[in-house]
């Protein structure tokens, strides 16, 4: 199984080791592991200028070295934050290091006023709102070409407020379908983001009804992640998504070498016994 999604302290809001993440790794199960630390490219942004590529390379040399001969496979990863007010700073950073990782997220977190996407954006803007302005700029992040897979693709739904709750993708199938259409036609995967199944709202990002939708549209291409931000939550709920998406449809998830993915049976990982390497 394989969680492509990992934070390090290399990340302004983490401060778990790479060795921590990679131990907790092997103990749930995981057989590769993506490091992904932010790459926050905006100034006003809280982790502007935090990451640092070269001592991220170096230490993911040394977890390498720590790890070998171990059942994991350990990737240089990033999740680039992307915006389109941003998007010349994120070409020069995706330009001069992007050959430098096997796998590169891109996330978008920031609404179009600028703002991070968070409670106090729907006290803006509807609901209806928010979402259209994020697939437009989802549209925008796949078709640059810069990115294997994307972030947390509706990651709205996290921050709805309590009473609003009520999410029903459905409302947004329409414009959904472009969507698929911009990753189809550019070979970019997106990710099931299973950090919503602890906390807010309960739910994967995205959840089953899209990727039902995705398949339909003739998608096949998914990467898997927990997005975590502590060694805890390694490798959480990844079966379980793995037995979603094989529910809704899919057949494999992706694997990444060098910016290069190929698809692995569902099935092939899902036939080893949970806490195979613990
Ligand atoms: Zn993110
Ligand atoms: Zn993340």
């Amino acid at each position: 199984m394989f969680d492509y999604h990992v934070h390090t302290e290399f990340s302004v809001d983490c401060k778990t080791p790479m060795r921590d993440n990679c131990a907790a790794a092997l103990a749930a199960g995981i057989t590769e592991i993506a490091l992904t630390d932010h790459i926050d490219l905006r100034p006003s942004d809280p982790g502007y200028g935090y990451y640092r590529a070269e001592a991220y390379f170096e230490s993911l040399a040394s977890v390498r070295r720590t790890f070998a001969g171990e059942p994991l496979t350990i990737l240089a990863g990033a999740e680039v934050d992307y915006h389109a007010d941003t998007e010349p700073a994120v070409r020069e950073f995706v330009e001069r290091y992007g050959r430098e990782y096997d796998f590169v997220i891109g996330s978008v977190h920031y609404a179009s006023d600028g703002e991070l996407i968070y409670p106090s954006t729907f006290a803006r803007s509807t609901p209806d709102q928010v979402f259209a302005d994020h697939f437009r700029q989802l549209i925008r992040s796949i078709e640059t070409g810069w990115f294997d897979t994307i972030g947390h693709m509706d990651i709205p739904k996290r921050y709805l407020p309590t009473k609003q709750r009520e999410y029903d993708p459905a409302r947004y199938r329409e414009q959904l379908f472009p969507v698929f259409d911009a990753l189809i036609a550019g070979g970019v995967a997106f990710e099931i983001n299973t950090s919503g199944v602890r906390q807010a709202p309960k739910a994967s990002m995205p959840g089953p009804a899209i990727v039902r939708w995705y398949v339909e549209a003739g998608g096949t291409r998914i990467t898997t992640g927990t997005d975590s931000h502590t060694a805890k939550t390694v490798g959480a709920s990844v079966r379980e998504t793995l037995e979603m998406l094989r529910l809704c449809g899919m057949e494999s998830v992706l694997s990444f070498r060098g910016r290069e993915g190929t698809p692995v049976p569902i099935d092939d990982l899902l036939s080893v016994a949970p806490g195979h390497g613990s």
